[in-house]
């Protein structure tokens, strides 16, 4: 199929190529590749293009629909093409998988393998998904396959996957790969020198179990190649095209179109930012650790004076370490406020002079993390690995820290929330931490589906919650 940018094939062994018309590139791939369970052998299957009988079954102009069957296997999907400008959608509706055979519970599905490689020592670059992007030429001399999950997993923390994109950029043309669903249980693969040729690709692979007991995410797969060509070919049109997605697919706006409805957010336009610690306990696993007050509310006064008294007119205030036990001190507990640093009637009262500084004001909190020496802790509410394990992370200033289910957390953000709001808050708030790498809790008693995406929209439930609550709300991890 074709439009006047791009012309679209797939030959009989479902290997398929993507023409830019405008440079006359044509970015080549093989056909999906799919993985499954063995259940007999006790060993991944990986299915190739000679395991289907593949059958297109609607066809237009700038849409087609192919179904893919392996028969032994008993596993079925359909992948669904369309073209719109420059733009490759390819999608797997999560309806069209069907598994007729016990024997071989679907891992994964590959659609595009190997999409648009180009050979060691040829110009350009890929673009990963790594922080706010890296770009990777074909310079290398080495041989290997790396692979990181969007959204991180914890085992690849340093990696920082951190964007649903990818791509690549080769002469004069380029495109831009974005994973506008499904993206919670997509790898992006990256591959460099394959085979004699040398070749350098990256593409997304979809995963729909991670063990042969998992529940399959009930969510469409979609990932949607977007053509560069000649001046926007480069990371510069890459990174103009996720803006335009995220403007226009995402709706998200610019900060100075919300800044007129949401004043807290003004300190990004012309503040200064003022972090302050105020206390907490030396870090062991026990909690037990040396408490260490370093500024006590009143002394917090009498530096924003100071700092008013030498010019700044506009400033921003975090207090870290205002909770009880300090930073990280007895979460999910957080109130009432330290009591060696002025308790809240002191904090109220340093909350009142901020303001009347002309400053804003705001606390540095945490809705992720809980210790057991709080009150409010309860096993049952932190996130259950597969092993039935609560999941651990590092000795902080309460101890031992549990990365608490963010559906459980949500009834500490409706109670406390509010509460913190009271002391009369005037700035956006600030949740520490609260972005872990999404992790399936596989705890049914909390209600929700034991996928990575679950995990997320619990966490932005928290963040909803921050925002309606506070006029904005930062998150840090
Ligand atoms: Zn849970």
């Amino acid at each position: 199929m074709e439009n006047t940018i791009v012309i679209f094939t797939i030959n009989k062994t479902a290997s398929a190529s993507l023409t830019d018309v405008r440079t006359g590139k044509i970015w080549h791939c093989l056909a999906p590749q799919v993985r499954c369970w063995n259940v007999a052998e006790e060993r991944v299957r990986e299915l190739h293009s000679q395991s289907f009988l593949v059958e297109r079954t609607v066809s237009s102009d700038t849409f087609w629909q192919f179904t893919f069957l392996a028969p032994k296997e008993g596993i079925s999907f359909r992948i669904e093409y369309s073209l719109n400008g420059s733009m490759l959608e390819v999608s797997i509706p999560v309806s069209s998988i069907k598994e007729n055979c016990q024997y071989f519970p679907l891992l994964s599905i590959t659609p595009l393998p190997g999409f648009g490689a180009v050979s060691t020592g040829e110009p350009g670059y890929m673009l990963l998904p790594n922080y706010s992007g890296v770009i990777c030429r074909f310079d290398k001399d080495i041989s290997l396959t790396h692979s990181n999950m969007i959204y991180m997993q914890q085992s690849q923390w340093e990696d920082f996957a951190d964007l649903p994109v990818f791509g690549v950029c080769h002469k004069n043309s380029a495109f831009l790969g974005i994973v506008t669903s499904g993206e919670f249980d997509t790898e992006i693969v990256t591959e460099l020198n394959r085979g004699p040729e040398r070749q350098n690709c990256i593409y997304p692979r979809l995963h729909f179990r991670y063990g042969k007991a998992d529940e399959i995410d009930n969510v469409d797969r979609r990932i949607c190649y977007h053509l560069l060509s000649d001046a926007d070919a480069d990371y510069a049109g890459m990174a103009r095209t996720y803006r335009n997605y995220l403007l226009q697919a995402k709706n998200l706006q610019p900060l100075r179109n919300r800044i007129p409805k949401q004043p807290p957010l003004t300190n990004y336009d012309s503040y200064g930012f003022i972090k302050i610690f105020c206390a907490g306990r030396s870090p062991q696993a026990d909690g037990q650790g040396t408490m260490h007050t370093t500024t006590t509310f009143a002394e917090v006064q009498k530096i924003l004076q100071a700092i008013k008294d030498a010019g700044i007119e506009k400033a921003s205030v975090i207090l870290v370490g205002w909770n009880q036990e300090g930073h990280d001190g007895k979460y999910p507990t957080r109130l009432p406020a330290e009591p060696r640093l002025g308790g809240d009637e002191g904090l109220k009262r340093l909350v009142d002079f901020t303001k009347e500084l002309g400053y804003q004001i705001t606390f540095h909190d945490n809705y992720a993390d809980g210790y057991q020496t709080s009150p409010d802790f309860a096993e049952a509410d932190v996130i259950t690995d597969r092993d039935g394990w609560p999941i651990r992370a590092g000795i902080w200033g309460g101890g031992t820290s549990y990365i608490m289910c963010p559906s459980q957390m949500l009834q500490f953000a409706e109670k406390d929330l509010p509460r913190t709001k009271s002391m009369g808050l005037n700035g956006k708030y600030y949740l520490d931490g609260t972005v872990q790498p999404p992790r399936i809790c596989y705890d049914k008693r909390h209600g929700h589906p034991a996928t990575r995406r679950a995990y997320c929209e619990g966490v932005k439930n928290i963040a909803r919650l921050a925002r309606r609550t506070f006029g904005g709300c930062e998150i840090e991890n």
